[in-house]
């Protein structure tokens, strides 16, 4: 292997020419047996335990009542939403057989 940068013919399984150019093939460590890769300390899973969800028989009844409650104007809504939209779409059609059938 001759390196690029002085053209100097180099052992191949060298990490470091004479002129001090790098080969990147040959990591720092590549050919000493004792080199260790750096270890990198990842931190260690948190344990996340998750208790059973504590709600309470009377907690679910108030928010299923609440649930309920919340129903009424959502579905009120709906059915404005819905009126309208009936009652656009049988006038237009009202307005368009009152024209062919005159
Ligand atoms: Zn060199």
């Amino acid at each position: 292997m001759n390196c690029p940068k002085c053209k100097l013919a180099c052992p191949s399984d060298t990490a470091r020419c004479e002129c001090g150019h790098i080969f990147k093939s040959n990591p720092p460590g590549y050919n000493n047996p004792h080199y260790k890769e750096p270890v990198v300390h990842a931190s260690p899973p948190q344990e996340v335990i998750v208790k059973g969800v504590d709600i309470s028989f009377w907690n679910m009844i108030v928010f299923m009542v609440k649930w309920s409650l919340a129903a009424v104007p959502a579905m009120i809504i709906l059915a404005v939403i819905y009126f309208i939209i009936t009652a656009l779409i049988s006038g237009g059609l009202g307005a368009v057989f009152s024209l062919t059938q005159k």
